[in-house]
């Protein structure tokens, strides 16, 4: 690996000059655009029906491109950001408590850590207003006031309230919205929708993207298909961890068959572990539940004060409520007054396992601090709280028998309901597919949207942001700028898949597939998946070490061989075998957890989601290295998996921000 002296590299952003506020302005009035004529000689490629495929399809297909929509579920509206629960953030300031595009701007690149692109921020900042606009013309249902304005709340890292909100059911509202536009445009002929099939690999003809070929998830064979250009929107990697947020069929398998042709993969150490999700129970989960981030506007994050309530909770012997307010420790209003519990996760998660280290962890394994509502119900009565959060307390009880809402004691005249348990838990990725300004790989025609790319959030992604982003890409910003590529492509006829560029990669994809057939060796799938899972989740998880880093690396290394001997795949390539899938998948994750550790131990600095311990302040916050780490570490592949990717920097510039130590306390 490289030396960590900046060394600035051939990397072209396409950054615009001029002033931040005037870029994506400037932009749009001097790029390249498609005659509307020609538009219908066109072919792109959407893989994934998210938020960010599904917007981003069904705009260029408003727009008269031709496009073909995939996904693996049976249906688009199945996509992962179904699952969104807390909200999506804009600087509308319909509450008029000091908000501007300028603030959320702030809020973002400070949230990240300073690790993100300032001028792609700006950027979302902007356009983040009219995300919201287009979601009301789809009929969005977003919460509102008794007056009839859009209601927002708090998340985190922020100070202001402008997270617009549909119950805890964002996603599923705003996926419903896109939906509906999609399904327009596949009615009007402009989008054809392939569901459950899964992109293989992507085809590259003279170093442009011109094709897929796919899996047909239902039949088991391979098929082909050619556009002009492809737009990856597969989602995030947080399922490398086995045990995550992400719905179990998320993966990274696309991203890496890019990465694999030379798009460069940048960040992949950013790992968001999200602070408020129900604790492990077990060796037995294969999944974890998210508690949305809203609630912490009105939950109170503590543990006990005394070390001895903590060994009776763990014990059982006695319960949350049993403990009054004053042997309390709200250690993130302690520790953070000015931002209290609405810190940004990074921030929350480290404070939630220092004190569970430190031996006040609250449930049996000692890995939960609680979340309270009691304060609240208190103040603003049962029905307000259960208005806002109704559906994730019943997804609460429903996975643990408990009632965050139910009275469960009296103490000194004060009423205290039940706390929720939670504790840290994979959720998000910042680290993606490297793109330029206009969204474009390091691969001519090959474009990344969404959560796959790296795009906006620097170290650290703050609440409600992703689905801001992902509907940035598909709405706003994409279909803009994938208009300068292709304005170069209206005499390229539209291509056969007739070639030897398609043939060599079917081939490459069937042999990938008859290796796996052929190992017939003894463990499952999933088996050698929590493997992995536990090897991350260890060494690479919460706290870093480049000892730990080294180890992980090690391990990850025999456990490919494991892979690669002992792998059991029953049934046969004939038709459905969601084994076979899954085994496809669990290949990749593996070279995706060696790229993250790769980055992880090259990164000797702490920033956001990435914790080395040997870098921390003497109260144990993340210490950055700006003099030798303001860089986007873009990795690039060398050949095979086994091989070290190679390092290849792009400097940040900050123009409009100052760069300095984040600060939640004051
Ligand atoms: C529980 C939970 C709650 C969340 N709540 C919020 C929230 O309140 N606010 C917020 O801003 N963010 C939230 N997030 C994050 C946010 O939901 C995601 O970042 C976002 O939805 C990702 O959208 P996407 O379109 O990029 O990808 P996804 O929604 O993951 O979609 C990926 C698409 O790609 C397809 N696909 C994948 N691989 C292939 C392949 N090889 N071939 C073909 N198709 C493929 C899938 O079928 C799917 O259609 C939450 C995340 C979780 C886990």
């Amino acid at each position: 690996m490289e030396d960590n002296k900046m060394n600035a590299q051939p990397i072209d952003s396409k950054i615009p000059e001029g002033p931040i506020a005037e870029k994506w302005t400037n932009y749009k009035a001097h790029q390249k655009l498609v005659n509307p004529a020609n538009k219908r000689k066109l072919d792109i490629i959407v893989v994934g029906t998210g938020l960010a495929g599904a917007s981003a399809a069904a705009t260029l297909g408003e727009m008269g491109f031709n496009v073909l929509n995939f996904c693996i579920q049976d249906s688009p509206r199945r996509a992962h950001s179904i699952a969104a629960q807390g909200g999506i953030n804009a600087a509308k300031n319909y509450q008029n408590d000091g908000d501007s595009v300028y603030r959320l701007f702030y809020d973002t690149v400070k949230g990240g850590d300073y690790r993100a692109r300032e001028a792609n921020v700006y950027r979302l900042a902007e356009v983040s207003n009219n995300i919201i606009d287009q979601c009301v013309a789809q009929g969005v249902p977003f919460a509102r006031e008794y007056g009839g304005l859009l209601a927002n709340r708090s998340f985190g890292g922020a100070q202001v309230s402008r997270t617009f909100y549909a119950k805890g059911q964002t996603g599923q509202q705003l996926l419903l919205g896109a939906y509906s536009s999609l399904n327009r445009m596949i009615h009007a002929g402009k989008v054809k929708s392939y569901n459950r099939y899964e992109m293989h690999d992507v085809v590259i003809i003279d170093g442009r993207a011109r094709g897929i070929i796919a899996k047909n998830l239902v039949t088991g064979k391979l098929e082909r298909f050619a556009a002009h250009a492809v737009v990856i929107a597969t989602g995030g990697y947080g399922n490398t961890y086995f045990l995550s947020t992400n719905a179990m069929g998320c993966n990274c398998s696309a991203a890496m068959a890019c990465y694999r042709h030379g798009a460069y993969f940048a960040n992949p150490a950013y790992v968001q572990i999200h602070p408020t999700c129900i604790p492990v129970h077990g060796d037995k989960q294969s999944k974890l539940t998210l508690m949305s981030e809203s609630l912490r506007n009105d939950g109170r994050i503590w543990v006990p004060k005394n070390i001895e309530d903590a060994k009776k909770l763990q014990a059982g012997q006695i319960k949350g409520s049993d403990i009054p307010e004053e042997e309390r420790d709200y250690y993130l209003e302690r520790r953070y007054p000015a931002f209290g519990n609405l810190v940004p996760r990074d921030v929350a998660s480290r404070a939630a396992k220092e004190r569970c280290d430190k031996g006040y962890g609250v449930n049996n394994t000692g890995k939960a601090v609680f979340l309270d509502f009691s304060e609240a119900i208190n103040r603003l009565g049962i029905d307000v709280i259960r208005q806002r959060y109704g559906n994730l307390f019943d997804m609460y009880e429903e996975i643990t028998d408990v009632n965050p809402g139910e009275l469960a004691n009296e103490i000194n005249g004060v009423k205290y309901y039940n706390p929720m348990m939670i504790y840290p838990a994979i959720h998000y990725t910042m680290g993606g597919i490297w793109v330029d300004y206009e969204l474009q790989t390091s691969i001519k025609g090959l474009f990344a949207i969404g959560e796959c790319n790296f795009s906006d959030h620097g170290a650290n992604r703050l609440g409600a942001s992703a689905l801001m982003q992902g509907l940035a890409d598909g709405y706003f910003v994409l279909p803009y700028t994938i208009q300068n590529y292709l304005s170069d492509q209206i005499t390229v006829p539209h291509f056969s898949t007739d070639s030897k560029e398609f043939d060599e990669a079917e081939k490459r994809v069937q042999k990938n597939l008859d290796d796996l057939m052929a190992i017939h060796g003894k463990r499952s799938v999933d088996s050698i998946h929590k493997e992995l899972g536990n090897v991350m989740w260890e060494y690479v998880g919460m706290a870093r070490t480049k000892e730990s880093l080294e180890t992980a690396l090690q391990k990850l290394k025999e456990l490919r061989k494991e892979f690669e001997t002992n792998l059991f795949i029953p049934g046969t390539q004939e038709g459905m075998n969601i084994e076979l899938d899954k085994a496809f998948r669990l290949r990749d994750f593996i070279t995706m957890g060696e790229l993250i550790a790769y980055d992880a131990l090259n990164r000797h600095e702490s920033c956001g989601g990435h914790f080395r311990e040997e870098h921390q302040t003497e109260e144990g916050e993340a210490k950055r290295d700006d003099e030798n780490f303001f860089y986007v570490a873009c990795w690039k592949y060398n050949g095979t998996d086994e091989t070290a990717p190679t390092l290849i920097k792009e400097p940040l510039h900050y123009e409009a921000i100052k760069v300095q130590t984040r600060n939640y306390k004051s």
